[in-house]
């Protein structure tokens, strides 16, 4: 038997060299079910399966990397190369490049981001002059998501009524028509978006027998990792795909189906033994990834879902620490423990940043999680927030290269036509749109042809026009000659791009320039890169091509050593020695807009098992008792899903409230913080009964009662604050008065101004000769009248 098989246990292996017919491995978080697809490619490989049958469908292309390295390091890199691997996604972008002209597109199409669709959207609903709180271009967006992934076409979408009543109640009657605008003009502009990726997959796939017949004979053997999450549009394709040959290996974990929310349907695991004859069904239940602890608190957790399969998952692995559930006062307070945990933890046992990461419901919670770790000078990244490439100086260069492969492109049109400034204002860009409507053109043909068009524009904006065609048309011919990197540098000289980020000397001004000059470096790193592959040309198109699809977690450098700061969904997958789950608040997570049905909340407790899952050596869980959203300071009660965990996997640490402040770190107690994140009144800080959950209309009466949400047991109410110990100086009884001299232990001799509030809360608003106006709780404030 091959040496790397002996890295399998014999449930593992089993799946692993059955490589003929259908076949699903189900199996709980970290028992080796990607390992398992690893393996398993390899084996294929291995008894002579040729790469280029093997299609692997993973949820990031960062797995496929790393599914791809160690696959070279069992069976040869030039091998490995060979494979078909990444996620839906990129895999279908590249099929459809093959084959655009069939469904009338250019081989060169533009692949829309978000940020350009909603772009599109916004102006779409514009120019229909609709009312943009009604029709909010978000929403408008993740409905038109929907339908694509349905495979609701525009046509299929006028012609089912129910959709276009339940816009209609939604007061969103031309919610079809902007769909329909849309459709258009993407396909005038030679863009697909996202969604459009599967929708024209699955439409090749159905409408050209022989080109579906082309890559089922090409696919023979087909992988899916994390196959819950696939959404009906996928799921359509791996089904047509592997229809012929069936051999298809899916692997997934019903328990960790967290993107429902998404278009994702569970359905497609459950049913999964439905749709293939004869499919073999294999479930591992070792877990090597966690600690006893984690595991079996994890698997009380999961227990509480109603809809789910019965899996068994345990660990060989050692006991480990309990849980750590810590209580803090505020979300400030709960970013100083986490910090001042990973700091303490990296001390006491020589660990690494990236030994741990912070986990949390929803991205807006990082800021104060941020805030503390920078106070601590622990360097963090975050993932999932704005990727590099849709930074704005980023875009704008990139749209640029975009409208040199495809010039129809009408968002990079729009972003550049007039940046740098070139003096063609917004009014004649809104006359070319709305040419290029009537004409069924081109934005850029229109300018083109100005002069064979009826648009009415003087002769002086006519030059600037075809100065503007005539530029991108010279960087056209260049492209012809010249790699991306050669290129790029080329057009962010000449548009004038670095002149006018370098023009205004701002810090900003600088980040921008660096910010470029990192693109190029990236460039470069690709055209040297794509030399080695084989079948890679280093094109721009296929550089574009990369970016487009690039997720946040692609951009990663490897090598640094971060805290991994990022939301639950995106944690999928993943492994972290050490994992804070942050924010375990009632309305926070479970969500409260996910409490109104049974699967709503069952789907926020998979992604708190996700969440949990993550960790290998221990996992935190914290929560903060009030909270700053929207601006406004909230009370929060614990999350139920702290409760839900059997108490004997638990350790809950001291109340915070017991804790001594370090004044060194808690600097912002001492008012230097911006006010939201400041220390809330102690007297609205208590534990309230959970309320009860709210049930949308009808679905009460299928599971009422069960919703309950159990009783605290061990969190006990906070006591009433009294400020007591810590650095107080006891001036809360207001010996102080208004026009007192007072000294601060960092900023020195003030006037007490103001002073408002009362007891535990009294504030100070303190006029510093040197630091100016701040407002301090007297509490905490070290003071002294002098
Ligand atoms: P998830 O559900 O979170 O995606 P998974 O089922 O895909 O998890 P893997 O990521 O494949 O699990 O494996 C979890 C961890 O356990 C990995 O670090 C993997 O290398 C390790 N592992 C899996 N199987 C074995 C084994 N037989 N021996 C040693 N380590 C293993
Ligand atoms: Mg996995």
């Amino acid at each position: 038997m091959e040496k790397y098989l002996s890295q399998l246990n014999d449930a593992q292996l089993e799946p692993t060299i059955q490589i003929n017919g259908p076949m699903i491995v189900i199996a709980g978080a970290g028992s080796g079910k990607t390992r398992v697809l690893t393996y398993r490619i390899a084996y294929m490989m291995s008894k002579g399966i040729d790469p280029f049958n093997i299609l692997s469908l993973t949820f990031t292309n960062k797995a496929a990397r790393e599914m791809k390295e160690r696959i070279s390091q069992i069976v040869g890199a030039s091998e490995a190369k060979n494979l078909w691997m990444g996620t839906f996604h990129s895999v279908f972008a590249k099929i459809l490049r093959i084959e655009a002209d069939k469904l009338g597109y250019p081989s060169n199409f533009t692949i829309y981001d978000t940020q350009d669709s909603d772009r599109l959207i916004r102006d779409i609903i514009k120019e229909m002059n609709l009312d943009k709180d009604i029709y909010k271009y978000k929403q408008i967006r993740s409905r038109i998501s929907s339908y694509k992934n349905s495979l609701i076409t525009v046509r299929a979408y006028f012609q089912n009524q129910e959709l276009i009543e339940a816009d209609t109640m939604a007061r969103r009657p031309r919610m079809g028509d902007i769909y329909k605008e849309y459709v258009e003009r993407c396909f005038k502009a030679g863009a697909m978006d996202f969604d459009d990726l599967l929708l024209k997959t699955n439409e090749l796939l159905t409408r050209f027998p022989d080109v579906l017949a082309k890559y089922q004979n090409r696919f023979k053997y087909i992988l899916v990792d994390e196959y819950q999450d696939t959404n009906h549009s996928q799921y359509l394709i791996v089904r047509a795909l592997s229809d012929k040959f069936q051999n298809i290996c899916v692997v997934g974990d019903d328990a960790q189906s967290i993107y429902a929310f998404r278009g994702a349907n569970i359905n497609n695991i459950l049913n999964f033994q439905k749709d293939y004859d004869d499919v073999k069904v294999f479930r591992l239940e070792q877990n090597y990834r966690s600690t006893k602890n984690i595991v079996n608190a994890a698997n009380s957790i999961i227990d509480k879902n109603q809809t789910k399969l019965e899996k068994v998952v345990w660990t060989a692995n050692d006991d480990g620490p309990k849980i750590k559930v810590n209580r803090s006062l505020t979300d400030a307070d709960e970013g100083r423990y986490v910090a001042s945990t990973i700091f303490d933890n990296k001390m006491n046992y020589q660990l690494n940043n990236s030994d741990f990461a912070i986990l949390y419901r929803t991205n807006a919670q990082s800021r104060s999680i941020e805030d503390a770790l920078r106070k601590r000078d622990i360097p963090y990244r975050i993932y999932g927030g704005l990727s590099f490439y849709q930074r704005k100086e980023i875009k704008d260069v990139l749209s640029y290269l975009r409208l040199i492969i495809n010039p129809a492109d009408e968002e990079a049109l729009k972003r550049v036509i007039n940046f740098p400034p070139r003096g063609i204002g917004q009014t004649t860009v809104d006359r070319l749109i709305v040419a290029a409507n009537g004409y069924k053109r081109s934005i850029f043909e229109v300018m083109k042809n100005i002069d064979k068009t009826d648009i009415k524009v003087n002769s002086g904006i006519k030059n600037k026009l075809q100065n503007f065609v005539t530029l991108i048309e010279s960087y056209q011919v260049l492209n012809q000659t010249a790699d991306v990197f050669e290129l790029a540098e080329h057009v962010t000289r000449t548009s004038g791009l670095i002149k006018e980020f370098n023009k205004d000397g701002t810090p900003e001004g600088v980040t921008r320039m660096e910010n470029i000059e990192e693109l190029l470096n990236g460039m470069k790193d690709f055209v040297e890169g794509q030399k080695e592959l084989a079948d890679a040309t280093g094109s721009l198109a296929e550089f574009l091509e990369d970016v487009a699809l690039a997720t946040d977690l692609d951009n990663e450098k490897e090598d640094a050593d971060q805290v991994a700061l990022m939301t639950i969904h995106l944690a999928k997958g993943l492994e972290f020695p050490y994992v804070f789950i942050v924010g375990l608040e009632e309305d926070l997570f479970p969500s409260a807009m996910s409490m109104n049905t049974r699967s709503e909340l069952e789907e926020e407790r998979r992604l708190f098992y996700v969440a949990l899952t993550r960790a290998e050596k221990q996992a935190y869980l914290t929560y903060a008792l009030s909270r700053y959203r929207w601006g406004k300071l909230v009370d929060s009660e614990p999350s139920r899903f702290i409760e839900e965990i059997d108490e004997q996997y638990l350790d809950i640490v001291t109340p915070i409230e017991e804790r001594r402040f370090n004044p060194m770190l808690d600097a912002d107690i001492f008012g230097d913080a911006p006010e939201q994140t400041r220390r809330p009144d102690q007297s609205q800080v208590r534990y309230k009964p959970a309320k009860q959950p709210v049930f949308k209309k009808g679905k009460a009466k299928t599971e009422p009662e069960k919703y309950q949400p159990s009783k605290p047991k061990n969190l006990k109410p906070v006591a009433q604050a009294n400020g007591s110990g810590q650095q107080t100086v006891n001036l809360s009884d207001s010996k102080l008065v208004v026009g007192n001299t007072v000294k601060h232990i960092r900023f020195g001799t003030g006037e007490v101004l103001k002073i408002e509030g009362a007891g535990a809360d009294t504030k100070a608003e303190i006029k510093f000769q040197h630091g100016g106006v701040k407002k301090l709780l007297l509490r905490f404030a070290k003071l002294e009248v002098v």
